[in-house]
């Protein structure tokens, strides 16, 4: 059996020790109260949630899946839906929302902590409320005031759950083909005609309403994304005071997905025939406005991703430290003393906890931006969330992919075997690349739109940063500073020439993007681990500060230095390799 243990040593030590989350109650008005003290408070009682309420849930939700009865209804795995009544009752739900709608207005950064907790318990659940947070920000940011009276106190509070209803069959990674229509009505509202599928938490029984956030095109509009506009549609229909009727509004589910992994998230085909909803935001707007709900949703997507590295590497070390096989050189008892399984430990370690600093950072960015009082700190805070976006999204994903195969690797054949719970994080794990736009999507973000960004700010303002922390450390972390400085002069000059290729040839620069963003993450980690071992050298407790320092020279001799040759392949372009005709690759 896998198990779960919420790692709050290391949470504390990245927020306090590296971060230095208490800056955030230091500087933001809005956060006075939010102290290390409430940070730590407030995480041990979400860990002890996650741990004994969620993760039990887990394997037997996956084993169970969610059940579309003949009627359209559908149920979630057994326990869910309490859970989610108790993880609402919490303030888990709204966490980051603003009190004024039902929240309990924390920082998002104490929101990624709890988020990243509950998804290395049971990633299935935590789409339902991590959706939930979706649709209300999307009606937060753009919506009109009765639309956030009727829909934020209930979204916020965890009462209602939310969707995201954008992906139809000809449009997935390319919203401008969505066909789903609205007409507008003499009353103001809109009827909805199409079909929607993969939709997350579409239909179940969790809540006693669902709110639906849909891009459709009015009737007439023009074609592609300029013609997209976006709707709150509520699954019962509603009374004058806001609460819903018995009358089901004309959305229903006629299926739900088979799939390889999330069992206990239903995937629903959703149909509007008539569906009465109004819009939210001006006609359209409808991309500008899902953005908002998608560029956070994608660092909560990296940070399901860190949630499963998590996880990953919390039972690779359990079960290595038990488990004994062969003679090891050193005469060591467990397999852990075996170097190939030492190797895999430590990376997963190196990759986990560096990877937790990008996400925790982030979040940190998300909340200066939105209320540091100063505009200028603000728009730097932006840049820094614009430019880590796709990092968190693409990198933390891929990982729990690679962390989640790692595992398995660790465990031997009986990784493969169901019972030990393993084989549960890799297949969990592979949307995690898919959904909130793909991973090939986020590389593509990053090389054609985020190294562009205000002629190239936020990228220099990283450079300059990851520069001087490697020039400034003193010479007992060369061990680190040195190798970082290399990879950064690396990524720069493979940077210069995405800038300089891409203008005239745009598909030299992109074939090597995944590349480029796996070394950049990389040059980010490497950031991180500098910083991580700056602060574990002066921490009292010896056994910490002698992992930390070990971990961060197996960072600094094996993985940051993937960077160069990573470099390397994204600046030898696409060569002859884009001028095969596609159907000559069937041949
Ligand atoms: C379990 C599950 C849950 C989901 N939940 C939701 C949900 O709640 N709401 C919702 O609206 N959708 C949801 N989705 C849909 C998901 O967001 C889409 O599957 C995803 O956007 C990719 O679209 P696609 O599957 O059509 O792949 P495609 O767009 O066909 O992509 C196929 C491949 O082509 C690449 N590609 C496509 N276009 C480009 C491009 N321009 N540049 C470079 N590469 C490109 C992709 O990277 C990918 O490798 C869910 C999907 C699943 C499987």
């Amino acid at each position: 059996m896998a198990s779960y243990t919420a790692p709050l040593r290391e949470i504390n030590f990245v927020l306090n020790d590296v971060l230095k989350v208490g800056r955030l109650a230091e500087t933001l008005p809005a956060f006075a109260d939010a102290t290390p003290e409430v940070f730590t408070e407030m995480i041990e009682t979400a860990a002890k949630f996650c741990e004994k309420e969620l993760f039990p849930l887990s394997a037997p939700g996956d084993a169970q899946g969610c059940t579309r009865h003949p009627d359209g209804s559908v149920t979630l795995p057994d326990g869910f839906k309490e859970a989610f009544h108790k993880y609402a009752a919490n303030g888990y739900v709204g966490l980051p929302n603003t009190t004024e709608y039902g929240g309990l207005g924390l920082p998002y950064t104490m929101a990624k902590v709890v988020e990243e907790m509950a998804c290395s318990a049971n990633v299935g659940f935590a789409l339902f409320p991590g959706l939930t947070t979706g649709c209300f920000e999307a009606i937060l940011a753009n919506g009109n005031e009765e639309q956030k009276n009727t829909y934020l106190p209930k979204l916020g509070a965890g009462e209602w759950a939310g969707t995201m209803c954008l992906t139809e069959p000809q449009a997935g990674s390319d919203l401008g083909a969505v066909k789903t229509k609205a007409t507008p009505q003499a009353d103001g509202t809109f009827k909805l005609d199409g079909s929607k599928i993969f939709i997350t938490g579409g239909e179940h029984d969790c809540t006693p309403n669902i709110v639906h956030f849909v891009l459709a095109r009015v009737d007439g509009a023009p074609a592609g994304v300029k013609g997209l506009s976006t709707f709150v549609v509520s699954k019962f229909t509603l009374n004058a005071d806001g609460s819903p009727t018995t009358a089901r509004n004309g959305v229903t589910c006629s299926s739900i997905e088979h799939k390889m992994g999330i069992h206990g998230s239903c995937t629903c085909v959703i149909n509007f025939d008539g569906a009465v909803g109004t819009m939210i935001g001006k006609p359209g707007e409808g991309i500008m406005n899902m953005f908002v709900m998608m560029n956070l949703a994608r660092i909560l997507v990296g940070v399901q991703g860190l949630g499963l590295c998590e996880l990953a590497t919390q039972n690779a070390i359990r079960y290595a430290l038990d488990r004994k096989q062969g003679k090891t050189f050193n005469g060591q008892p467990t397999i852990a003393d075996h170097p190939d399984v030492r190797r895999m430990l430590l990376t997963m370690k190196a990759v986990t906890e560096g990877a937790r600093v990008l996400a925790y950072e982030t979040g940190m960015y998300v909340d200066l931006a939105h209320h540091h009082e100063d505009a200028a700190v603000r728009e730097e805070a932006n840049d820094w969330v614009e430019l880590n976006t796709p990092l968190v999204k693409g990198y933390c994903t891929d990982m729990a992919v690679d962390l989640g195969s790692m595992a398995i690797q660790v465990y031997g054949g009986h990784g493969f075997i169901r019972e030990h719970g393993v084989e549960q994080i890799l297949r969990d794990s592979k949307i995690l690349c898919l959904y909130e736009g793909t991973n090939g999507i986020q590389a593509m973000d990053l090389v054609r739109r985020k190294l562009f960004l205000s002629e190239g700010r936020a990228v220099t303002r990283f450079f300059a940063l990851v520069g001087k922390a490697a020039t400034d450390a003193s010479p007992d972390f060369a061990f680190i500073s040195e190798p970082l400085k290399k990879a950064l002069s690396d990524l720069e000059f493979a940077t210069r020439w995405i800038h300089e290729t891409f203008k005239s040839k745009p598909e030299e620069a992109s074939f090597g993007c995944c590349d480029y963003l796996r070394a950049f993450s990389l040059v980010y980690l490497g950031y991180n681990w500098l910083r991580m071992a700056q602060a574990a050298a002066a921490q009292g407790d010896e056994n910490f500060k002698a992992a930390k320092l070990n971990t961060a020279r197996f960072f600094a001799s094996k993985l940051l230095t993937q960077v160069t040759p990573l470099c390397e392949t994204v600046k030898s372009g696409a060569g002859e390799f884009m001028s095969l005709p596609a159907a000559q690759l069937a041949a």
